[in-house]
């Protein structure tokens, strides 16, 4: 049966003003049946019941942290289980989606990397996640105003379908995000981001997951190659920049004796130099059998103050839901199976 959610909200059943009713139960209500749409013709609903599945997930587990993120764990249809974290920060409502249920990538640090690769989620399954968390947590769907394609998955390696919820989520009709507050984060893929600069009507954000300024040590951190080398990808940003005038972020995840150097912190300004961009230093959330540690505080801050003084606009970003195992991959890591999903049972 056809996933709802997989349509592009001008593609829903029926035309003209009955469209619009669907539309507003299921992005700005957020109603999980069609029994409960009650304005629309019970033929009407009987038949979407019929033709429709408007609910991508199976199960749906919550892990609270005592800083008031959550941790969602789904269970999709087909057994297969991903992640997304809602981090209700005090001006605006974030998600972090999952775009794959386990990654390719295999970065090193990432719990999600230690799973392998299940499959691409839908755009359906992408968006669903919204839908479900703002059920979750007792708010409207639109609600949620920021949105990070930064969770389980390389985004541009499931880049169709991660293209198409990005333009549900923008929908008027639907979620009517705003561009300036949708991120993709990428590990570096430089034929992606060249993609990226091209979807004119998108104007969604770029992240790159940079996470060392040298080759050596970022073969360490992502081992298989999945990502381009980095004059790759700096040249894939500056020609993404010159297209689309955008700033980008660049994601530094701190590793203890790897990457918090501070010569290459001065490195990365080196690399940064004349590219309009933010970094974002990010503590490793450590988690079991994973083989790294954080930098310490002194470190972070020793490496925040070297890119400062070279004039890099840059940040720490604090990790939220640590309790709850937030980073991307940590809880359903913790579940046998979880990327292979029914085929497991056979
Ligand atoms: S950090 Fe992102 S790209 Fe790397 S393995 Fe984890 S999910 Fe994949």
């Amino acid at each position: 049966m056809q996933l709802l959610l997989d349509l592009h909200p001008d593609q829903y059943p029926p035309e003209g003003f009955r469209r619009k009713q669907l539309l507003s139960w299921v992005f700005e209500q957020g109603v999980g049946t069609f029994e409960a749409m009650t304005n629309l013709p019970a033929q009407l609903r009987e038949e979407l019941q019929g033709a429709y599945l408007l609910n991508p997930f199976r199960e749906i587990e919550t892990v609270r942290s005592t800083d008031g993120s959550a941790k969602y764990l789904f269970t999709l249809q087909d057994g297969r289980q991903m992640e997304a974290v809602y981090m209700p920060y005090l001006d605006r409502k974030t998600i972090c989606v999952s775009t794959m249920v386990g990654c390719p990538a295999n970065c090193a640090f990432c719990a999600t990397g230690a799973m392998g690769f299940g499959r691409n989620l839908t755009a359906g399954e992408i968006v669903g996640q919204v839908l479900a968390v703002a059920g979750g947590e007792g708010i409207a769907p639109r609600e949620i105003r920021n949105l990070v394609f930064m969770g389980m998955g390389e985004a541009m390696l499931n880049y169709d379908h991660t293209m198409k919820a990005a333009r549900i989520l923008l929908h008027p009709d639907a979620l009517g995000m705003s561009k300036r507050r949708i991120t993709l984060s990428t590990v570096g893929m430089a034929k992606g981001i060249r993609r990226l600069a091209e979807e004119d009507d998108l104007g969604i954000k770029l992240a790159i997951s940079l996470h060392a300024p040298d080759e050596e040590t970022r073969q360490k951190i992502i081992p298989t190659g999945a990502a381009n080398s980095i004059s790759e990808i700096m040249s894939a940003a500056r020609d993404y920049q010159a297209v689309t005038g955008r700033r980008i972020t660049m994601e530094y995840t701190m590793l203890r004796g790897l990457n918090d150097h501070l010569w290459q912190a001065e490195l990365l300004a080196d690399l940064l130099r004349g590219l309009v961009s933010h970094v974002n230093l990010i503590p490793m959330n450590p988690w079991d059998g994973s083989g790294f540690e954080s930098s310490t505080e002194a470190q972070i801050q020793a490496f925040y103050d070297t890119l400062k003084g070279r004039g890099v606009d840059v940040s720490v970003r604090r990790s939220r839901g640590k309790d709850a195992g937030a980073a991307c991959g940590q809880l359903a890591l913790k579940r046998p199976h979880a990327a292979e999903g029914d085929a497991a049972a056979v």
